[in-house]
């Protein structure tokens, strides 16, 4: 079969050719990152990466982390609070020309985490933070907190601070599930029509998108965070369809946020906030501007960089 033998490395050019052809195409296909500035609205400075004395992630190092990923403002919210207080006062963090919007974290250590809902001496320590205020402003939100179980939502400390939040304009940063959503937002005096609430991940259990779409809907001040979010990114590191469809029927709600909550998320900070651009880069150019960027300087009152 001496015929065959040149009749191959055609075939193998050709299967060369397609491959090139395919790569290039998809290559184009691809949209160029999102370079404009980032508001990192899920942000934790907490004890122990840095503790006023010592730590692996001193305010210089968070700092060139923030600047390097065109970070220009941050929600701080730490546990303590002296970390958010840390980085208010700081004269290096309006050098890298970051801005501090911070909120009164409901954990002074980690046994907070299971009971602030129901610990009269949190509401205390929140009216006390609020009448002291930082460096930066007075606090402008009131979180992040954790309900693991939904029900906790009806808890008498709950129920005053979203009643307190709302009365003060204070927005509320809250991980918690769907069915916590509709308990927080029913404890304000406007049923959940004045509350703006971030929610943190958008649930972080992965409620339906058509859950979220119909909180969206009922509550004009929720707002969605997107770090952890189950289901968000597909292939290439780009939003899923069902996701995008919801980011381009609500285009003002949704934030991104680094949510530093153990210092693994500092060590990969700048990973962190690179895979956002990958994906905000593959909206339209003026969405993407509002969920990078807008939506949280809005919400939070900063003014563009
Ligand atoms: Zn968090």
């Amino acid at each position: 079969m001496a015929g065959f033998r040149h009749f191959w490395p055609l075939a193998l050019v050709w299967r060369a050719l397609a491959a090139i052809v395919l790569i290039a195409s998809s290559a184009l296909a691809q949209a160029a990152d999102y370079t404009g500035p980032l508001f990192d609205a899920h942000l934790h400075y907490n004890e122990e990466a840095w503790d006023g004395n010592t730590g692996p992630h001193p305010p210089a190092d968070v700092l060139a982390r923030m600047q390097a990923s065109g970070v220009r403002a941050i929600v701080a919210n730490s546990r303590p609070n002296a970390g958010s207080l840390t980085l208010a006062a700081l004269p290096q963090t309006r050098a890298a020309g970051v801005t501090v919007v911070p909120f009164v974290r409901l954990y002074r250590s980690r046994a907070d985490y299971t009971g602030w809902f129901a610990d009269d001496s949190i509401y205390d320590m929140v009216l006390a933070e609020l009448a002291r205020g930082t460096a930066a402003g007075p606090y402008r939100g009131i979180g992040e907190f954790h309900l693991y179980d939904s029900a906790n939502a009806n808890g008498p400390v709950a129920k005053k601070l979203m009643a307190l939040a709302e009365q003060r304009d204070l927005v509320v940063l809250a991980h918690v599930d769907d069915v916590a959503i509709d308990l927080l937002m029913a404890h304000t005096p406007s049923q959940g029509q004045k509350l703006r609430l971030v929610w943190a991940h958008t649930g972080i259990g992965g409620a339906p998108v058509e859950r979220v779409d119909a909180l969206m809907a009922r509550y004009p001040g929720l707002v969605g965070e997107l770090s952890y979010r189950p289901g968000l990114v597909c292939d290439d590191n780009q939003l899923c369809p069902a996701w995008r469809m919801l980011l381009l029927k609500y285009p003002t709600r949704f934030v991104i946020g680094s949510d530093t909550w153990v210092n693994q998320r500092w060590q990969h900070y700048e990973s962190l906030m690179q895979g956002y651009r990958q994906w905000l880069g593959g909206l339209p150019p003026d969405v993407a501007r509002k969920v990078a960027w807008d939506n949280a300087a809005g919400l939070l009152g900063v003014a563009r960089p």
